[in-house]
């Protein structure tokens, strides 16, 4: 019967011991249950003082022993397979006791289902708090069936002389209603409490999940109890079909369940996600009632997965989920979409208050999970978009945060609302991924270059290359706006080609010592013809290289360090400067560094920019500095902006600066302005910031 679906499969968010007692979730559950059993009590009362004042002298007890025994062994062996169908999910033991109930003695019915229910859940060794709860909803709503039955004035068995008058079948009809909306409401209410779900919402659904199901069991009963009225030798021929009935749908009921939910963390999967947001979106009033999406993405899961195995890593997408579960507001609709990546949908709520929700969200979230007793740490990026405003289909809304989540992970700013283009007349239907391989054959994107200062030397030695695309629509576009979307797509291979093309020639064309830095991504490192293509290029202009130097991030050489040190062992052989890039921010071991036999680190501008007024990162660049000159690793401080920091750096030892305390990244002709006005070996610059012609906001 229902009760045994909502809180014994393994995979039901019912709260762990844990978060019981943590989130307070664990309170109101308790009292939940503790009302539910305190009115089931009095139901019982009620139904069985009403029964022993009235005649039911009657009872076909023979029948009564035979199905009582039927119910408890199908109940002890009701296997716990549902979820989300709770309210509703159905096993054999509905059409018994359903049965004896029309027998005439709804107290021997609901004394047989409790006695059932406790027998099954000591067998499946639930905990106390589960089985106080099956029992008592399963009783109470039979109670309230026998209720209904009772105001009928029907004290006794249905089956009168083997006759069904009508109004006795139309009082069983009503009371079957009863009992099962009952025993949904009851349970949908509990659900609601743990998964922060809407109460109507999950009703919808485990109506709409099992209602044929719920119907044929309970159409079943009559048939049982007439059947086997006319000769106790049919029960086991309608018993057999009672029991293939059974089978049948609760494979549909699985397979509809899994058609709509992600099978590791029993959240909805993206298809159902999509149907939710559109059955917002879509609505004609959606305009009144507005709400935001998140994309959630773990920002070192391919890490976490990478060295300590798919089991952990399955471990972690679990208690991820279970985290939002819990730090989310009631009627969240939670998802998993796929990989690391999650997605929340909050209707009805404003944009500040969505914004609120997702900074206090990621907060939360930094907390390590407890996998296992060991914490691990995976980070988040989120992605926030509003509808109707960026967006009037779920495809939209979730393109719309996508990118904003693409944003957050590139700015590592941990959570970005998604900003259509100012100057864009479709707000949010931008296919700027489209764009993006148009962009390169009508030659939209220009370089700029950011000058690094070589401190002891004061020198200018390196320009790095920065994309900037002016698209015809949209304006200027930075990269972190659409590098992520494209490293997700084989459009990045061009790019990346275009970019090292044009920054060697325009190197060249103004320098013959300076040398050109590009941004190469992980997915560019895969490609096994990469290398072998830009030394070609380089061959091909006549550019040295060991004038070129490139730039990966440390996040992209966990990705497949394999295939990765393959590439770079090329390019250091032909004599291209190889570095780390924000580095700091991954995982990234020092034994790491070596094996890749890279030429110097790039320290990330989180700690550099406020190193001066803050220890720990004052500390820990000092540290890193020391650390990497033991490996004969030049360091590179990205991001300097004041002179304090610059101070630090130069006695902490650092090799290069860059950052705009030095220049901001330059137009070519600025570049070449700059490297005219402060000719190489100057150390002119050291102490007089090159005034900026154009700077960049
Ligand atoms: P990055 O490689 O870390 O580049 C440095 C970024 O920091 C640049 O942002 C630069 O404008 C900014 N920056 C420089 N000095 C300072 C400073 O003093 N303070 C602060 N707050 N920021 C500073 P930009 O140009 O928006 O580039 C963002 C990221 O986009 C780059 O980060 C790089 O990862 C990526 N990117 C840029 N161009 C390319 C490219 O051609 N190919 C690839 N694959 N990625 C690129
Ligand atoms: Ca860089
Ligand atoms: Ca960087």
């Amino acid at each position: 019967m229902t009760s045994t679906s909502s809180a014994d499969n393994p995979s039901v968010p019912t709260p762990s011991d844990e978060t019981r007692s943590v989130t307070g979730l664990g309170r109101a559950v308790d009292a939940y249950i503790a009302v539910i059993s305190v009115l089931c009590l009095g139901a019982v009362l009620a139904v069985s003082m009403i029964e022993a004042t009235s005649d039911n002298g009657r009872v076909n007890w023979v029948l009564f022993g035979i199905i009582a025994v039927l119910l408890v062994a199908t109940e002890v062996h009701a296997t716990a397979w549902l979820k989300f169908g709770g309210a509703g999910s159905v096993t054999p033991s509905w059409t018994f006791t359903f049965c004896l109930m029309l027998l005439g003695s709804p107290t021997g019915a609901i004394a047989a289902m409790g006695f059932a229910s406790v027998v099954a859940d000591l067998v499946a060794r639930k905990e106390s708090y589960k089985l106080v709860f099956n029992v008592s909803q399963i009783c109470l709503s039979l109670a309230i069936g026998a209720l209904i039955l009772f105001a009928f004035d029907i004290h006794g068995p249905l089956l009168i002389d083997g006759d069904l008058p009508t109004k006795h079948a139309v009082a069983m009809i009503l009371s079957g209603i009863v009992v099962f909306g009952s025993n949904g409401a009851i349970i949908c209410r509990l659900l609601a409490t743990i998964e922060k779900s809407k109460f109507w919402t999950l009703m919808r659904e485990s109506f709409a999940l099992s209602m044929s199901a719920d119907a044929a069991m309970l159409a079943l009963a009559p048939i049982l109890l007439i059947t086997a009225s006319q000769s106790l030798l049919m029960l086991p021929l309608i018993g057999t079909a009672t029991f293939f009935i059974y089978q049948t749908a609760r494979h549909a009921i699985a397979r509809a369940h899994e058609a709509n939910h992600d099978a590791l963390t029993q959240l909805l999967n993206r298809r159902a996600f999509g149907n939710e947001i559109d059955s917002f979106v879509l609505q004609p009033n959606s305009l009144s009632s507005p709400g935001a999406v998140f994309i959630l993405d773990l920002d070192r899961f391919k890490e976490v997965n990478d060295r300590l195995g798919h089991q952990i890593g399955d471990h972690v997408l679990h208690e991820f989920g279970q985290r939002l579960i819990s730090h989310l507001p009631d009627g969240a609709v939670i998802a998993r979409l796929g990989g690391d990546e999650f997605a929340v949908l909050l209707t009805e709520t404003d944009v500040e208050h969505a914004a609120s929700i997702a900074s206090h969200l990621h907060e939360q979230l930094q907390e390590p999970l407890n996998i296992g007793g060991f914490p691990i740490s995976a980070g988040t990026s989120i992605g926030v978009a509003y509808f109707p405003e960026h967006g009037q289909t779920s495809d939209e809304v979730l393109h719309a945060a996508d990118v904003a989540m693409y944003r957050a992970k590139r700015y590592r700013s941990g959570v970005e609302v998604y900003q259509p283009f100012e100057t864009s007349q479709q707000k949010g239907r931008v296919g700027l991924l489209g764009d993006v391989g148009d962009a390169l054959a009508n030659d939209e994107f220009v370089l700029e270059y950011q000058p690094q200062l070589d401190v002891e030397r004061g020198v200018l030695t390196t320009a790095e290359a920065l994309l900037r695309w002016n698209h015809p629509v949209h304006g200027r576009v930075n990269p972190a706006e659409f590098i992520a979307l494209a490293e997700h797509t084989d459009l990045i291979g061009p790019i990346t080609d275009f970019v090292i093309d044009r920054a060697i020639r325009d190197v060249a064309s103004i320098s013959d010592e300076l040398v050109a830095a590009v941004n190469v991504s992980a997915r560019n490192l895969a490609d096994r013809h990469f290398a072998s293509r830009t030394l070609a290029t380089l061959a091909a202009q006549g550019f040295p290289t060991k004038r070129l130097e490139i730039e990966i991030t440390e996040t992209a050489l966990a990705i497949d360090p394999e295939l990765t040190s393959v590439a770079l062992d090329e390019f250091r052989c032909a004599g291209v400067r190889v570095s780390i890039d924000d580095f700091g921010t991954g995982y990234s071991s020092f034994s790491t560094l070596r094996r890749l036999s890279v030429d110097g680190i790039k320290i990330d501008r989180s700690f550099i920019t406020n190193a001066a007024n803050d220890d720990d990162n004052a500390q820990i660049v000092t540290a890193l500095i020391s650390l990497a000159h033991g490996l004969k690793l030049t360091v590179v401080a990205e991001g300097v902006e004041t002179l304090a920091v610059r101070k630090l750096l130069e006695s902490a030892g650092c090799d290069i600066l860059q950052g705009y305390l030095i220049s901001v990244p330059l137009p070519l002709a600025d570049l070449a302005e700059v490297i005219a006005e402060v000719p190489p070996r100057s150390t002119l610059l050291a102490d007089h910031p090159v005034s900026l012609p154009a700077v960049v906001s």
